[in-house]
């Protein structure tokens, strides 16, 4: 019998996921089908009972969910409940499951570009809501030091209390917090930009102040920049990063690798390098 996955976001008209999810199982020859799930917050409680019910066999989750659907697992993995975020959830033997695989794909963008090791590297994060919270969990597993700039700071403080005690274990692992105005005290290896800004403020605004990144490649310091946002791909603090010379990663490979690891968690199976592709051309042609 066909499996069934679907979206969970509200508004989930936008998403580029079931193109992405659609061309791994073809790929993969799986007798999936995957499609989006507009549930507003309010019809969460209906919509969750019923996938127990055995009306999907997994989700990916999305604004505005991530959080609230948590109630609703029977079981939850460690790294998710750290984060306190789930977009990864799958129904096994009647029980619902939740994970998170954000952080993963935000490790995985960093590796595939050349970061072979974040021991000891210098990360500011730019936000403190979901997806800085998970990219934040997944660069202290890996021992970087990490900064979290926001424009709100009692945000940011809450995140860096939420984590902090995590790792304690990992000697050359550490997090900060501060506000975003505050970025001119930092020469980072790594600056991401995890913010919604580009949506609610528009393409016009400015996260840094202007003569940040030039500034810093005068000092010497030429940081690897990712921007988590895919649409636009190239987004105005990548432009103003290729202009200062510094390297860059577009949102879109964080949204391809953490796709990945959910087919993986929902199939069983490795994603092969042809799954990887066909997911990947799917991501191109929604993102031109
Ligand atoms: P969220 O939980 O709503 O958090 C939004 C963050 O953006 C908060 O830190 C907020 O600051 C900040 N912010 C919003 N408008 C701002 C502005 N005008 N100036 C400065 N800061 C502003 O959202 P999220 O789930 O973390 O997602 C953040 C972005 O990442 C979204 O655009 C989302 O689409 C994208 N994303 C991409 C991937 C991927 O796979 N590539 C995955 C997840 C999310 P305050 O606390 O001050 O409000």
């Amino acid at each position: 019998m066909s499996s069934k996955y679907g979206i969970l976001a509200y508004p989930a008209g936008h998403s580029l996921s079931p193109a992405v999810h659609n061309a791994a199982f073809k790929a993969a020859g799986v007798d999936a089908e995957y499609e989006v799930c507009d549930v507003k917050p309010e019809d969460l409680e209906v919509f969750m009972n019923e996938m127990k019910g055995g009306a999907y066999d997994g989700l990916s989750v999305s604004s505005p969910h991530k959080e609230a659907v948590i109630d609703f697992m029977d079981n939850i993995s460690p790294d998710a409940y750290d984060i306190r975020a789930v977009n990864t959830v799958v129904l096994k033997k009647g029980k619902l499951i939740g994970s998170n695989t954000d952080w993963v794909g935000a490790l995985e963008a960093l590796k595939r570009s050349g970061v072979e090791s974040l021991v000891g590297k210098k990360v500011v994060i730019l936000g403190a809501g979901g997806a800085a919270r998970a990219i934040a969990y997944g660069l202290l597993k890996e021992r970087a030091h990490v900064v979290v700039l926001n424009r709100t700071m009692d945000k940011a403080q809450k995140l860096a209390n939420d984590l902090s005690g995590l790792f304690k274990g990992n000697a050359s692992g550490s997090l900060r917090f501060g506000a975003i105005e505050g970025i001119g005290n930092f020469e980072p290896d790594i600056l991401i930009q995890a913010t919604s800004i580009w949506t609610t403020s528009g393409t016009e605004a400015q996260i840094l102040p202007s003569g940040y990144l030039t500034g810093l490649a005068r000092e010497g310091v030429r940081p690897l920049v990712m921007d988590i946002v895919y649409k636009p791909r190239i987004t105005p603090l990548l432009f103003a990063a290729e202009d200062a010379d510094c390297d860059v990663i577009t949102g879109d490979k964080m949204l391809l690798y953490q796709a990945v690891a959910q087919f993986e968690t929902w199939t069983g199976k490795k994603a092969t390098k042809k799954v990887v592709e066909a997911m990947e051309v799917a991501l191109k042609e929604g993102l031109k």
